[in-house]
């Protein structure tokens, strides 16, 4: 069975939060990884609402520290430290970033110290490989520093469960001579592990947060067949998207386009938007057809 990947949308507003959504956050789950990115204000109760644990957090994913992505840090780390989090946690984001999380800990006369943080400052490339997944990043170009990253579950060979059960050899050693592509003899005939075996293709979710387009976003996205993408703006408002480090609803489409993606989520609405964000919707699908803008504690898995 090919193990899911789940993203729930704990936030998909950005900077002034309403009362349909909430600061941005996103819980990506794989197997035991449980991978937050960004940690507006909120998103602890955000967990609660979507029955999730924050215990099973595995590591945080900063894209830069603008108060709506990490607001949301001292009463999380708080709540995780409250009900006994035991695990390292790995907190990882742009330059500044050990800086801010000591700062954090010091403001609150928190018992952050509590906690096996192992904090690490990340730029470009792969930040962590967990054997048949990996998580990598870029820099993109926001008014302070700031990365997106991509979380990508390796191309890997599989056994055919169905050709396997015919062969009638249960828990037999030869079934793992037959995964590795050997041929074996069965009852005299001999049986090819190599047709026996499928390739499941690569899977990528890609996040990327507060930027300005750039080409640079467009080759780190190639291929995925998730772009969580921000839109804060229509396209009427280009001039202030791009002065404040900011994509439209275009923007964001045409990254989607020119990287090829499968689709394209998107988050981080201004409030203008809230309660009309077909507007956004309208335009990206206009450049690029499989869009859709998500709510607070929707799903998607893949
Ligand atoms: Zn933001
Ligand atoms: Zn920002």
């Amino acid at each position: 069975m090919v193990e899911k990947i789940n993203l729930t949308f704990l936030g998909t507003g950005s900077s002034i939060p309403t009362a349909r959504r909430n600061h941005p956050a996103v819980l990506l789950r794989y197997k035991g990884e449980n991978v937050l990115v960004d940690c507006g204000e909120g998103t602890q109760r955000q967990f609660r609402k979507a029955w999730l644990n924050p215990c099973k957090i595995t590591k945080i994913l900063i894209s830069h520290w603008h108060g709506d992505h990490v607001l949301g840090l001292p009463g999380l780390l708080m709540t995780m430290v409250k009900n006994g989090y035991n695990k390292s946690l790995e907190i990882y984001g742009p330059r500044g970033t050990n800086e801010k999380v000591r700062q954090y800990f010091d403001l609150f006369a928190a018992k952050g110290q509590d906690l096996d943080v192992k904090v690490k400052e990340v730029s470009s490339g792969v930040i962590f490989d967990g054997g048949d997944f990996f998580v990598e990043c870029c820099e993109v170009d926001h008014d302070c520093p700031a990365v997106a990253y991509s979380f990508v579950v390796k191309e890997k060979a599989r056994l055919d469960k169905g050709k396997l059960a015919k062969l009638k050899i249960g828990n037999s050693p030869l079934v793992g001579e037959l995964a590795n592509g050997k041929v074996v003899t069965i009852n005299g005939k001999r049986v090819d592990g190599k047709k026996l075996i499928f390739r499941e293709g690569q899977r990528k979710v890609s996040f990327v947060m507060d930027t300005r387009y750039n080409e640079g976003i467009v080759k780190f996205v190639k291929g995925a067949d998730v772009l969580v993408s921000e839109a804060t703006h229509s396209v009427d408002e280009q001039e202030i998207a791009t002065e404040y480090g900011h994509m439209t609803s275009v923007d964001a489409a045409k990254v989607a386009k020119k990287g090829k993606v499968k689709s394209l989520v998107l988050v981080h609405l201004s409030q203008r938007y809230d309660a009309v964000p077909k507007v956004i919707l309208k335009e990206a699908a206009a450049v690029f057809k499989n869009v859709r803008v998500v709510e607070d504690l929707d799903v998607v898995e893949l």
